[in-house]
């Protein structure tokens, strides 16, 4: 099949980096979804009429023709314990796609049989996580934070045994890259600086194309890793978003959100909020995610250090002091996209940052106190006017008790009366930021549930064409904005592995 052509520079980089993997072909394909518009991006030419022939790419059972597919190796920090040997346990690399507007783009297949590094697992994808992942990383991406994609879905016709049998999926996903922080900890761990260099050269050439004539490149290239990385966060903050499982291995090096696992959108505000299931401790709470980056990258800074400068003791200096630019690019993210959400359009000088700041900080107090709905308190928000309306009203309603909100109202209209804009620009702003719908997770639970049980896709397709345009309202969709009935509750999300 010459649809899918592809490139594979990884191969190049030397046997030590993969093991050559084929995926395991499937007994019954069938396709859920393949992304058209990603695909045109992409410049494949996948048409109504080959799109059965692609599915036996997307299912395993046909190689893009000349592929030689892969499974990456790589380490993991692993809830903060060090794993040697990870690597792609479920997912093969088939190559690169080479767009004509000159973008890469790496594609993958997610559960499509045992590799060189399945350990005890069976490399294959239960349909339920296929699922949550197409919709949240495709939900991502018209929310405009940094992602790996969703090309296909596709049914397997086999069932996979994890708490019960159940029937089997496959994602194809597309990243710029699928290098991880542990695909450095895992040379770094043997010691192999002349692998680490040449991956880092590696991502360098296709990732971080911008950095040239710099006297440091690899400490110039750590630096954009790390400042990437705390714009992808301070995003993930703006959103409510909780990846649950920050884990080295699942952080990638090019800045794009990966691995949807356990990742889930909170309902009710709160800093502690925790989903996944294995995350007992909360290491991986919402609030906890700015910090937990750092960590992450301070492991990066130890793979790396070596090539900072030739004397320990400077590289070391040198690494130290671009690992604290992190707190400040983080800082500065969050203020500036915090400021779109709340319609705060000035900024004169310090005292400004720190009182914008204060009131930014003190609505999410004030929404954790009284269990206010994220999204629906930013979806209000961005509708009202400088003199009260009707829409306060509903806005209160999300609150327990109204008095801190009111108040609160008064400081943010005050604050407001500063700026220049219209009621109209303000709202128009910061409707382009605060989003009607997110994949909330009861409605993912929903999806899921109707696929597993009945084969029935009908409320997938549904929530992903309301979630491909989550900025506007969409009439007869409000299901799709409110939080869930106490029955409908998720407390709980799973890896799925
Ligand atoms: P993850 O939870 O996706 O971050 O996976 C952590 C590690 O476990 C990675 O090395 C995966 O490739 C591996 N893994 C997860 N699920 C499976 C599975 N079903 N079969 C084989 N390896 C798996
Ligand atoms: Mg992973």
């Amino acid at each position: 099949m010459k649809h899918i052509p592809l490139n594979n520079r990884f191969l190049d980089l030397g046997s030590q980096f993969y093991r050559k993997s084929k995926p395991v072909p499937v007994t019954a394909p069938a396709l859920i979804k393949f992304n058209k518009n990603l695909a045109s991006m992409m410049g494949l030419s996948i048409e109504d009429t080959n799109l059965q022939e692609a599915t036996l790419i997307f299912a395993g059972n046909q190689l893009p023709e000349g592929s030689i597919p892969l499974a990456m190796a790589y380490s993991g920090s692993q809830f903060g314990s060090f794993n040697p040997q990870l690597g792609d346990g479920r997912a093969i690399y088939l190559g690169e796609v080479n767009a004509p507007d000159g973008k890469t783009f790496d594609v993958q297949l997610k559960g499509s049989g045992r590799t060189a590094y399945s350990r005890n697992g069976d490399g294959r994808s239960a349909l339920g996580p296929v699922l949550r992942e197409y919709l949240v990383s495709e939900a991502m991406y018209k929310l405009n934070v940094p992602t790996t994609r969703a090309l296909a879905a596709v049914t397997t016709g086999e069932e996979v045994a994890r708490e019960t049998l159940g029937p089997g999926g496959i994602l194809t996903r597309v990243a710029s890259s699928f290098v991880r922080v542990g695909t450095f900890q895992y040379f770094a761990a043997k010691g192999d600086l002349k692998s680490i260099k040449i991956l880092a050269d590696y991502v360098i050439e296709r990732n971080y194309q911008n950095i040239n004539g710099v006297d440091n490149l690899y400490l110039e290239f750590f630096k954009s890793v790390v400042e990437r990385q705390a714009k992808l966060i301070a995003q993930w903050m703006q959103l409510g978003f909780i990846h649950g499982v920050m884990n080295t291995d699942n952080m990638s090096v090019a800045g794009e959100t990966i691995d949807y696992g356990p990742c889930a959108f909170m309902d009710e505000f709160n800093h502690n909020q925790v989903y996944s299931f294995i995350d007992r401790g909360g290491r991986y709470a919402y609030s906890q995610q700015p910090p937990i980056g750092l960590w992450n990258l301070t492991r990066l800074a130890e793979c790396l250090v070596p090539l900072f400068a030739e004397d320990t003791e400077t590289a070391v200096e040198l690494a130290k002091e671009v690992l604290q630019s992190y707190e400040t690019s983080y800082e500065k993210a969050w203020l500036e996209g915090m400021r779109i959400k709340f319609g705060l359009v000035r900024s004169d000088d310090n005292a400004g940052d720190i009182q914008d700041k204060k009131l930014i900080e003190s609505l999410f107090e004030i929404m954790q106190m009284n269990h206010a709905d994220f999204t629906l308190t930013f979806f209000y928000l961005s509708r009202l006017n400088l003199i009260e309306s009707d829409i306060d009203e509903k806005l209160k309603k999300l609150f327990d008790k109204t008095e801190s909100i009111e108040a609160w109202l008064g400081r943010w209209r005050l604050r407001l009366s500063e700026e220049t804009t219209t009621d109209e620009e303000r709202q128009l702003n910061m409707q382009s930021v605060n989003p009607v719908y997110i994949p909330r997770n009861h409605l993912i639970e929903e999806v899921i549930r109707a696929a597993e049980d009945n084969n029935d896709f009908t409320l997938f397709h549904k929530l992903h064409v309301v979630l491909e345009d989550p900025f506007t309202l969409q009439p007869g969709m409000d299901k799709y904005m409110l939080p869930p009935e106490p029955e409908q509750v998720v407390e709980n999300t799973f890896c799925g592995t």
